[in-house]
């Protein structure tokens, strides 16, 4: 029987076809990956590998635990960007390598939370980027992704505002959708001075969540190197 492929298997298949489709694409496209700009088809291979494995460990005030796969600055932002503003959607297969690798660091947990955009970001790309970084991870890591917080206010961007503001800008900016007693992971793109993961953790709690912990794709801040730390 045949069977289709899924997004999940994406990484595997670019993998097995990635020379021919990289020379294809430069000869004939003049494709280029987006993450570094190399001649490639979607991510080249030194891309593919800097978002297979998770890398930082970080421990935000509240005690919350994150593991991070890569670093923001450079190939990291560029890729994350290219999926929230250009729908490059194979990011999110291929950063759910790693994300799935930071999940297996924290401690058991039975549902993938991600960390809800702001609607009206949702509404201009066309779709949930947080949600799909959450299913795919979900895949590899055998756990259901589902969306327990809503955002109550309308907020500042983060991106515009000086380290304590953003601390301000977050409190009290998410809810729970509903109640429960399950071990939860949160997932989020991006994590800088980790207000959000901050609050979504405590939204969580305050309805009986239990928050195992926080894996992001990149981290804006320079953090402990996970072999270093376990
Ligand atoms: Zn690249």
């Amino acid at each position: 029987m045949i069977r289709h492929p899924e997004a999940h298997d994406l990484p595997v298949l670019v993998d097995s076809c990635v020379p021919v489709l990289d020379a294809v694409a430069d000869l004939f496209i003049g494709s280029s990956c987006v993450g570094c700009g190399v001649a490639s088809w979607q991510l080249c291979r030194r891309c593919r590998l800097l978002v297979a494995t998770a890398r930082f460990h970080r421990l935000l005030p509240s005690g919350l635990e994150v593991i991070g796969v890569t670093e923001y600055e450079g190939s990291g932002g560029a890729m994350l960007r290219a999926l929230k503003d250009r729908g490059a959607w194979s990011v999110a297969a291929f950063c759910a390598v790693g994300l799935a690798d930071a999940v297996a660091h924290l401690p058991a947990a039975d549902l993938l939370v991600p960390v809800p955009s702001q609607p009206a970001a949702i509404r201009r790309r066309g779709f949930d980027h947080g949600l799909a970084l959450a299913r795919s991870t979900g895949r590899r890591s055998r756990l259901p992704a589902r969306h327990l917080l809503r955002r109550v206010r309308v907020q500042a961007d983060q991106a515009g505002l000086a380290l304590e503001e953003r601390a301000t800008n977050q409190q009290r900016a998410l809810a729970a959708l509903r109640a429960g007693s399950s071990r939860v992971v949160l997932i989020d793109d991006i994590c800088t001075t980790g207000a959000t993961l901050m609050e979504a953790e405590r939204a969580l709690a305050a309805s009986g969540w239990q928050v195992q912990g926080a894996v992001v794709v990149a981290n804006t801040t320079r953090l402990t190197d996970l072999s270093s730390h376990r």
